[in-house]
């Protein structure tokens, strides 16, 4: 599989600590990959350099071979890197199916900026747009939620519309998500992980998922990268990593 993201020595230093140190690694396009690593590895601190967020001391990173480093959050999302976010305070007292028709299409160089402050075109209730956010309700099985407060959700429910908003952007290549299984439980988790699979499947949409839950990631992730100390320590199958001594000591030595 070639790969869709390429990570090459990338490194990020917070004063005197390297919290991404010469890392290297490749997201195989069409994979769902998995990120773990004990607390402090620098997973989320990858993410952020990915998606746009922070921007690397040193290294790049590249999506299907074009050199992406210290783009824009609003670029990535246009060239279809997507990160989830927690949904924030102000688009709570949203409800479940405003917050999914107010994601920016993708296209027309509209960017996730743009469409936040310019409400008023939600406003116009697109009538393809909402039949499109109906639609990700009912993949997500949440319809009978789509008039409620997006703070009202339960913490699951929070993480499926998070996932749903994904969801709404076409043409979607890569989705980051930083621990979707965090709180969530144990029904949600097995329908995330659903949806998750499906869209990986039926839309070739790729994902890379830090996670703690080893028993998601076993079932969905493949490759799984074990990342400790801000670098690659190893990586396979979920099966080959739980095989592996250095992994244990990694875990067990933090
Ligand atoms: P992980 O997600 O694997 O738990 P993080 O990427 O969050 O790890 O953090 C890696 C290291 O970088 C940790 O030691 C963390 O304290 C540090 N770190 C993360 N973000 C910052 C920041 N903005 N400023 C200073 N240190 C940070
Ligand atoms: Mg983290």
């Amino acid at each position: 599989m070639s790969a869709l993201i390429s990570v090459q020595n990338l490194v990020k230093r917070f004063g005197g600590l390297a919290a991404v140190d010469d890392c290297s690694l490749d997201v195989p396009k069409g994979s769902v990959t998995g990120l773990i690593g004990p607390n402090g590895a620098g997973k989320s601190t990858l993410f952020n350099i990915i998606a746009g967020a922070l921007p690397p001391t040193s290294g790049r990173v590249l999506l299907e071979g074009r050199d992406i480093t210290g783009m824009k959050p609003h670029r990535l999302f246009d060239m279809g890197v997507v990160r989830t976010f927690q949904i924030p305070h102000e688009l709570g007292r949203m409800t479940v199916l405003e917050n999914l028709m107010m994601v920016p299409p993708n296209q027309a160089g509209e960017s996730l900026i743009a469409a936040w402050t310019a409400w008023g075109r939600v406003k116009r209730q697109d009538a393809v747009i909402r039949r499109k956010a109906m639609e990700v309700l009912d993949v997500l099985e949440i319809t009978h939620v789509a008039g409620e407060l997006a703070a009202n959700l339960s913490g699951g429910q929070k993480k499926l519309l998070e996932l749903g908003r994904t969801m709404m952007v076409d043409d979607c290549k890569l989705v980051l998500l930083d621990e979707p299984g965090a709180g969530v439980n144990r029904t949600l988790l097995v329908k995330l992980a659903d949806v998750i699979r499906t869209l990986n499947r039926e839309r070739g949409m790729t994902f890379c998922i830090i996670e703690h839950d080893m028993d998601l990631v076993a079932e969905l992730c493949d490759p799984v990268i074990v990342m400790a100390q801000g670098t690659v320590l190893t990586q396979g199958t979920m099966a080959e990593i739980r095989a592996n001594q250095t992994v244990l000591d990694a875990y067990l030595g933090s």
